[in-house]
C-alpha cells in the first residue's frame, strides 16, 4: 500500500485552528494530527497548531521536554495486556478512555477478538500492524469487522501473502484514518505519551522495518519492538532515542536475533515479557536471550509459560500479573518479584 489511504490533514493557518476531515496527505511528522478523539481531551501542545479539542496529537517535542511531559499527573490508570496468542504477538494498552491496540495475532487463528471483548474493549483508537508478517496481522479482518476504528498504523512494506492483502482489504473497508509513523514522531493519547523509535525508512526487510514504539504514561514506560533485530537496535540506540523502560516487548518473540546486550542495556528493563506459542517450532524465546536475561537480572514472563500477561499502572508504580499465577509488584526502581 503505497498510497495514503484515508489522508486527513489539520488546517494549520485558520485563526480558529478548525480542523478540516478531508483527504490530504500527513507526510509531515511533525504537522500531522490525528482524528478527533474521545471525550476527554487535551489541550494542544508545542505544535502550536492544535485545537484544544483534540487528545491526539502530534508533537515534536524535544527529549528534555519529553521527560516533563513524562512525571506530569496523569488521568486515570493504564493496563497492558500481552495477550496469549499463539506463536504471534497482540497486545492492548487500555487508558481510561483511550485503546490501543499493537498487532493482531495469527491469521490462522481467532482468538484477538474474544480477548479484546473480554478486557472491555468496545472501540479501538489507534490499531498498529508493526510489520506485514501473518503472525502480527494476521486478524485485521476481524479486529476491523467487529470494533469501530479510528486509525492504523503500518510500517509501508508490502507483502504477496493473501493475510496483507486481506489486512489491507480490511483497513480500505473500514475507513479508518491510515499513517505510516516515522522514528521521532510522537504523539499524545490522554495521559500516554506515544514516541516512534523505528524505523527511519524500509529497508524491504519486514522484521527490521517493524514500527517501535515507547509508550510512557506518568513515570512507567513501555517499549515495544515488533520483531525488530539487532540493526534496528542499534540504529535506535545511535539515533539517541530515549529508550529507558521499565516494561520492555522483547523483539521477535524472544528471538536470538533481538535483544542484543547493547540493547538491554539502553533500556534497562525490570522485566521484560514476550510473546510465544508453547513448543513453537522456531525455538522461541532462544536459550541465549533468557540467559543473557538471568545474567543481567532482569526477569521475564512469557506468554506461552504464563498465558496472558497484565501490566497495570497508575503511572508511578506497576503490577505485573499473569493468567498462570506469576506476578511482580514494584515501585520505580525498586521492582519486587514475587512468584
Ligand atoms: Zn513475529
Ligand atoms: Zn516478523
Amino acid at each position: 500500500m503505497k498510497a495514503r489511504l484515508f489522508d486527513f490533514f489539520s488546517c494549520l493557518a485558520i485563526a480558529a485552528c478548525l480542523l478540516i476531515w478531508s483527504g490530504c496527505d500527513v507526510d509531515s511528522a511533525t504537522e500531522y494530527l490525528g482524528p478527533m478523539g474521545p471525550a476527554s481531551m487535551s489541550a494542544p501542545n508545542d505544535t502550536g497548531h492544535a485545537d484544544s479539542t483534540t487528545d491526539w496529537t502530534s508533537t515534536s517535542v524535544p527529549s528534555a521536554s519529553i521527560e516533563q511531559t513524562a512525571v506530569a499527573p496523569v488521568d486515570g490508570a493504564l493496563t497492558v495486556y500481552f495477550f496469549d496468542v499463539g506463536q504471534g504477538d497482540a497486545t492492548l494498552l487500555a487508558g481510561p478512555n483511550w485503546t490501543i491496540v499493537i498487532d493482531a495475532g495469527r491469521h490462522n487463528r481467532s482468538d484477538v477478538v474474544p480477548h479484546l471483548q473480554s478486557a472491555g474493549v468496545e472501540s479501538i483508537d489507534l490499531l498498529i500492524g508493526t510489520h506485514p508478517h501473518a503472525d502480527h496481522i494476521g486478524q485485521f479482518p476481524q479486529i476491523l469487522e467487529t470494533f469501530p476504528v479510528r486509525e492504523v498504523w503500518m510500517c509501508g512494506e508490502s507483502h504477496s501473502s493473501r493475510t496483507f492483502e486481506r489486512a489491507l482489504d480490511a483497513i480500505l473497508s473500514s475507513g479508518a484514518a491510515y499513517h505510516e509513523p516515522r522514528a521521532g514522531e510522537s504523539y499524545r493519547m490522554g495521559s500516554a505519551l506515544i514516541e516512534v523509535l523505528h524505523p527511519v525508512e524500509l529497508t524491504g526487510n519486514l522484521n527490521e522495518s517493524s514500527i517501535c514504539v515507547r509508550v510512557t504514561f506518568g513515570q512507567v514506560s513501555v517499549v515495544l519492538t515488533g520483531d525488530a533485530e539487532a540493526a534496528s537496535e542499534r540504529a535506535m540506540i545511535q539515533r539517541g532515542h530515549n529508550l529507558s523502560a521499565q516494561i520492555l516487548r522483547l523483539g521477535h518473540h524472544g528471538s536470538e536475533t533481538s535483544s542484543t546486550r547493547e540493547f538491554l542495556e539502553a533500556v534497562r528493563p525490570e522485566v521484560a515479557i514476550y510473546s510465544a506459542g508453547e513448543g513453537n517450532s522456531y525455538g522461541h524465546p532462544h536459550d541465549v536471550v533468557l540467559q543473557r536475561l538471568a545474567r543481567m537480572g532482569i526477569p521475564v514472563l512469557g506468554t506461552d509459560r504464563h498465558g496472558t500477561i497484565h501490566v497495570q499502572t497508575d503511572g508511578t508504580t506497576y503490577q505485573v500479573t499473569s493468567e498462570r499465577g506469576s506476578w511482580m509488584a514494584s515501585a520505580p526502581d525498586q521492582p519486587v518479584l514475587v512468584r
